[in-house]
């Protein structure tokens, strides 16, 4: 079965209304295989500019906006947070959940993600749900336990039949932003477990589910991640903010 493959844009807390304006244009020329799609998630200020930038261009549908967060809560007294129904005026169609940096320095818990995970599915959001072990679980080989821990609270919470909706993101936690990527090979096995752990519970669910690889994915080693049987693209931080290079992923992408 093809799956559809994704490429989506990491900004974190950078960028500027220059850069949207400039990624806008420069993702207007590049070639992307078929089933690709590609997500551009920067902080929520810039929405606005970039859903307007790119209906300016009239960037091809292949292009999604994403946010980089959301609450769990519909409305009300959460100074500080960001609604689904906010984020749908501004054009948006993705949103990713659960990063590490979130998990981590916002002490965001699976039990949240998943509560997240489900928000966004009931505003018809899709949610790209990052997972990932870090260095000390993978050399404690504890990674398989970690990444079940994380699916399985969002499983838990929302179904196997609305996971086929749920995008994946695997990215080891030793690999963001610090320029050691996992090998292909072990990236693969990896998104094998991914894989076989979703299968044991739903197969025909299994088989949809995009998988992400995240973790230091640049223009030279993009090729050969994506080459591998259970990887359906990357999510990219760092290497997103640069167009020429970002560019080149997303052409590498094979749905
Ligand atoms: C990320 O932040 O999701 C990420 C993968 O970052 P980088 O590509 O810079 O490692």
């Amino acid at each position: 079965m093809n799956r559809r493959a994704i490429v989506a844009a990491n900004w974190k807390m950078n960028g500027s209304l220059a850069l949207v304006n400039s990624m806008v244009s420069e993702l207007n020329n590049v070639t992307l295989n078929e089933n690709v799609e590609v997500v551009v998630c920067p902080s929520f200020p810039y929405l606005a500019a970039f859903s307007i930038a790119s209906s300016n261009v009239n960037l091809p549908t292949a292009f999604s906006l994403g946010a980089q967060n959301l609450s769990e809560h519909a409305k009300g007294a959460f100074t500080g947070e960001v609604s689904t129904s906010m984020l749908q005026e501004f054009g948006v169609n993705y949103v990713i959940v659960g990063h590490s940096e979130r998990r981590s320095i916002y002490k965001e818990t699976s039990t949240l993600v998943a509560q997240k995970i489900k928000a966004a599915l009931a505003a018809g959001l899709q949610p790209i749900l990052c997972i990932g072990e870090s260095e000390d679980e993978r050399v404690a080989e504890q990674t398989n336990v970690v990444l079940a821990a994380q699916l399985q609270p969002v499983i838990d919470e929302i179904g196997i039949e609305k996971f086929a909706d749920v995008v994946v993101a695997y990215e080891p936690v030793w690999a963001i932003g610090t320029g050691k990527t996992a090998s292909p090979e072990m990236a693969q096995t990896t998104h094998q477990f991914i894989r076989e752990f979703i299968a044991k519970i739903d197969e025909s669910v299994a088989v949809k589910v995009p998988l992400l690889y995240g973790g230091s994915v640049n223009a030279t080693n993009c090729e050969e991640l994506f080459a591998q049987a259970d990887i359906d693209g990357g999510l990219i931080g760092g290497a997103s903010l640069k167009a020429e290079e970002f560019k080149i992923i997303c052409s590498a992408a094979k749905g």
